[in-house]
């Protein structure tokens, strides 16, 4: 083709990136790898291959990890542990930072790398995982040294073993390894089986800087491997990344062990297209949004939400726009669409799509591959919010699409989905945008823009998506604990009696549902005896159905989220107000149910606790992250949502008030299981709460047995979150329970917190969750 032709045609000629390093790399490692476990390379076993999606040919043969390896990488992570974290914040990020540098030495090396086996387009792996990873090391590096100055009450975790997909080998690496370094741990990490090699590259760079042996320990091998790490027993933390299914799994298998978990997991995130919209700037977003990496983007905007107005001129310059992608050899510059990761999940890809009949199903024009694992991109119109397709996650190059009308519409559309991870809005308007990022169940909202990341500004999700964030400092907490140590705590019973009460006068405590008193469902009551046996109440049993009652009014009472911190502090400073008028009443009841003389003290912890979630009420604000794009991050602090919470046994007045305050002063309904042994300081506080201006719904009080109620609260899909500080040891049930919808939970492993220590700032965080909101500038 002439230089003429070109310019007539303006065709894009091959532009073809050398695989030759990276093919010499594997050759110079003998084409087959064992794991990475204390510094050195074990013998490789020669268990299976990794290919070339693009092609087929097999690029290394390595090896399934067995329980011994696994055992050993784990041993050496915690041999290592101790010494790397008292190697100081300054310590480890002066290696942080050596990783940084060396992953920005063989940048090309592993984009190539990372291509040949993932088929990704080289475009995306040179200029954004690689550069991303390298961001995520010096951010960290940057953690390290601030550590001892910023977080003085924070230690490491010990091991933490992380488990990670094949969408973006080299990144989700770096998003797990790197703050955990930071932060004093060591780990064990195992790559998916698809794309291991830029992991076992890594930890060639991890030699080069010269990493202390057993700081990271990589292993390889299918889910097997995933599941030893995750029931080994030496192992404080899991971290994963991957399907909802296996993060569902992944909490039922820890559950009760008293090991961290973060899951980072699926989604069918919502593109948002108002009519106001730039629509050319909208469409070439959309490129970015599902067909960036063939679709397999936890975060892909899958499924287009396009106003009516607009939704016909939208789609058909989306078709033109996608008969314009170039599909091919990832490793050529000028292609757009790379192969998909493997055949078994171009076979799941091509079978959603076949089996679905509804709608109209649009393949772009493109020219496509002789060989290889290439999906067409692939628009389908006309579905209902129902349809499987605009409900299943597919993990490919196929997005999704339907109308509203109002922007009301376009909010229950978008939030019609199970997940909750991520959500791109587009229009002019930034008074609309503004008003309709809040309401979106996301973790992270993209204005005008799509799939930004960033090492400053954190990333997970809410509902099946998962929980907790990685980036940030929001990231942090996840790889550490508090330093002070914690105490078994042993289970508290009530005292026995035989005796009748002091006064003949009859107090029938009640239930404490939707503001109101209510009989118990089951109609059953328990006496509740002080330590000589004279009867000082009957405290009614809840059942499931007070239950269900509970989270139904607590429900109702959503509009809390969306009062002012000034409101919220109003009225827990009347509930300080009307508990203190009523001081020496609930001091001497708690001496009374707990033969103690913690009474007084207890009810003037309580005031001060509600005074503290009064102060935070309008000051535990978000951040404004500072990201790499011109423009900002808003991350914001939202509410939980509802939260059934088994209160502390010890305390019976201040445990119920201290979790309380904090998870109602940040916008959150609570229903709360009063002490199980001490009930009836529960029920004289609902008064309190009736004199204070305290909206039906946003405190709900039940009595009863902690381990019915426990299962109840963890299985009920309209409950968002579950704590326990019950002495009953709760813990593994709870964790266990909570799998259904993947709630959040907080629970104690049967230690002790203590409460008459303000534990404010942990009980403030677990209130809320952060949402990240990107705001591009500029026209
Ligand atoms: P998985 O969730 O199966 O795999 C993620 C990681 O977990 C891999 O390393 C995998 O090992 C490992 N694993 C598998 N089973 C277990 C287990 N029981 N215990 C511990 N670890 C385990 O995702 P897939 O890669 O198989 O993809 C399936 C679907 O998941 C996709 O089609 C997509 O819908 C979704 N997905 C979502 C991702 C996200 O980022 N949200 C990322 C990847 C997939 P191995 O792969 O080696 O078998």
């Amino acid at each position: 083709m002439t230089v003429k032709e070109i310019f007539d045609s303006m065709d894009y000629g091959p532009a073809p990136e050398s695989a030759g390093d990276a093919l010499a790399w594997i050759v110079d490692q003998g084409a087959k790898f064992g794991h990475f476990i204390n510094g050195s390379f074990t013998k490789a076993t020669d268990d299976f291959q990794s290919r070339n999606p693009a092609n087929g040919e097999t690029l290394a043969t390595l090896s399934q990890a067995s329980q011994e390896d696994v055992n050993a990488a784990v041993t050496a992570a915690r041999k290592a542990q101790a010494k790397w974290e008292k190697l100081g914040g300054h310590g480890r990020a002066k290696y942080l930072y050596a990783i940084s540098r060396l992953l920005q030495k063989h940048a090309r090396l592993f984009a190539v790398l990372e291509t040949l086996d993932n088929g990704k387009p080289i475009r995306e792996s040179r200029d954004i995982d690689i550069p991303l990873a390298q961001r995520h090391f010096y951010y960290h590096a940057g953690m390290a040294q601030l550590m001892d100055s910023e977080l003085p009450d924070r230690v490491a975790l010990g091991v933490c073993g992380q488990i990670i997909p094949w969408n973006f080998p080299l990144l989700m690496l770096a998003w797990k390894i790197a703050p955990a370094l930071a932060m004093g741990n060591t780990v064990v990490l195992k790559p998916a089986e698809y794309t291991s090699l830029t992991a076992l590259l890594f930890a060639d760079i991890c030699r080069q800087a010269g990493l202390p042996d057993g700081v990271v320990n990589i292993v390889t091998g299918d889910g097997a491997v995933g599941e030893m790490i995750t029931a080994h027993e030496d192992i404080n933390k899991i971290a994963f990344t991957g399907s909802t299914d296996v993060g569902r799994k992944i909490r039922e298998a820890t559950a009760g062990s008293g090991k961290s978990l973060t899951l980072e997991l699926g989604g069918k995130s919502p593109y948002v297209v108002f009519d106001d919209a730039d629509i050319d700037s909208a469409i070439e977003g959309l490129v970015d949004a599902i067909w960036f990496n063939q679709g397999q983007v936890c975060c892909a905007g899958s499924r287009l939400l396009v106003q009516e107005g607009i939704a016909e001129k939208f789609h058909s310059k989306l078709k033109a726009r996608m008969d314009g992608l170039r599909l091919g050899n990832p490793l050529d510059k000028c292609i757009d669409v790379g192969a998909v990761v493997d055949p078994v999940q171009l076979q799941t890809i091509t079978d959603m799509v076949n089996t679905n009949s509804e709608g109209e199903t649009y393949h772009a024009a493109v020219e496509m591959p002789v060989e290889g694992c290439f999906y067409p991109p692939t628009l389908i119109t006309g579905l209902a919010p129902s349809s499987t397709l605009m409900q299943e996650e597919i993990f490919g190059p196929v997005l999704v699409s339907t109308t509203f009308r109002t922007p009301d519409e376009a909010v229950a559309l978008a939030n019609n989905t199970r997940y909750g991870l991520a959500a791109s809005l587009w229009t002019e308007n930034v008074n609309l945008a503004l008003d309709i990022a809040p309401k979106l169940v996301a973790g992270v909202v993209w204005v005008n823009a799509t799939n930004l990341f960033d090492a400053a500004a954190g990333f997970g999700g809410k509902r099946e998506s998962g929980f907790g964030r990685e980036g940030g400092w929001e990231g942090l907490a996840a790889y550490t604990k508090p330093r002070k140590a914690t105490k078994a705590l042993a289970p508290i019973a009530g005292f026995k009696g035989d005796k009748g009460p002091s006064d003949p006068l009859d107090r029938t405590p009640k239930l404490y549902i939707g503001g109101k008193q209510a009989r118990p469902d089951g109609g059953y009551s328990r006496p509740i005896y002080g330590k000589s046996g004279n009867l000082l109440g009957q405290a009614p049993i809840a059942n499931r159905k007070d239950i269900r009652n509970a989270v139904e009014a607590a429900q109702a009472a959503k509009g809390w989220a969306g009062t002012t911190g000034h409101l919220r502090a109003q009225i827990l400073y009347y509930i300080a107000e009307n508990l203190s008028a009523r001081a020496e009443e609930f001091a001497s009841r708690v001496n009374a149910l707990t033969n103690a003389r913690n009474g007084a003290r207890e009810v003037e912890a309580s005031i001060q606790r509600l005074f503290s979630a009064a102060a935070w009420a309008d000051k535990y604000d978000g951040q404004v992250h500072n990201v790499p794009i011109r423009g900002v991050a808003l991350a914001m602090r939202e509410p939980t949502g509802v939260i059934g919470a088994l209160c502390p046994d010890d305390a019976p007045l201040l445990g119920l008030v201290s979790v309380m305050a904090p998870a109602i002063a940040m916008g959150n309904r609570v229903i709360l299981a009063a002490s199980e042994p001490f009930p009836l300081a529960a029920t004289d506080f609902y008064q309190v709460l009736d004199t204070s201006d305290v909206p039906a719904g946003v405190v709900n009080i039940l009595t009863g047995p902690h381990s019915e109620l426990a299962s109840t609260f963890a299985s009920h899909l309209d409950v968002d979150a579950v704590w326990s500080f019950s002495s009953t040891n709760l813990s593994a049930e709870i964790e266990r329970g909570s799998a259904g919808n993947l709630k959040r939970t907080w629970v104690n492993n049967g230690q002790t917190l203590d409460w008459f220590e303000d534990n404010s700032r942990a009980l403030l965080e677990a209130s809320t969750e952060i949402k990240n909101i990107w705001v591009p500038y500029g026209e």
